[in-house]
């Protein structure tokens, strides 16, 4: 590396004016850096000013963009998961004594075995139900809370 040739402070390759930004005060050949080399250092390191003048990069613009409601969902996959694996088994639950107690009728008309079923059946439809208005709820409020706090962060030339 001769000292008279421009070279990006970041990765150490020397290239052209044309392919090097300044974004600080340092001035000289440790000024300038490529635009892609910078971006992956700020996203990778979270500082947004240079080390060495300490001087907040300039000419550069960062945006924030709220993550979308798959990646709350891919984050989230587990919970989801077993909360409809739960209600899965509530609602055939619900199924299975209700049809069953109506099977039961026809077989052998009224009996106590079959009221018992249909309660229980009326029993897991109510509850499953209740149970998913409320993780529903529950879950809508979650994602706008995470929105709010979870972003995609990108560098951008200004
Ligand atoms: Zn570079
Ligand atoms: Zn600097």
């Amino acid at each position: 590396m001769s000292s008279n040739e421009l070279f990006c402070k970041i990765c150490r390759e020397e290239d052209t004016v044309f392919n090097l930004i300044n974004v600080c005060f340092c001035r000289g050949t440790a000024a300038n850096v490529h635009f892609k080399c910078l971006k992956q250092w700020i996203l990778s390191s979270g500082r947004i000013h240079c080390l060495v003048c300490k001087s907040r990069y300039t000419g550069i613009h960062l945006i924030a963009r709220p993550k979308g409601l798959l990646s709350y969902i891919n984050q989230n996959k587990m919970t989801i998961v077993s909360h409809c694996f739960y209600l899965g088994i509530q609602y055939y639950m619900s199924y299975i004594c209700l049809e069953q107690s109506l099977v039961r009728t026809d077989e052998i008309g009224y009996n106590v075995g079959s009221d018992l079923l249909r309660l229980m059946g009326l029993f897991f439809g109510i509850d499953s139900s209740i149970y998913s208005y409320l993780i529903i709820t529950r879950g809508i409020k979650d994602y706008l809370q995470w929105k709010n706090t979870n972003f995609n962060i990108d560098v951008i030339k200004r």
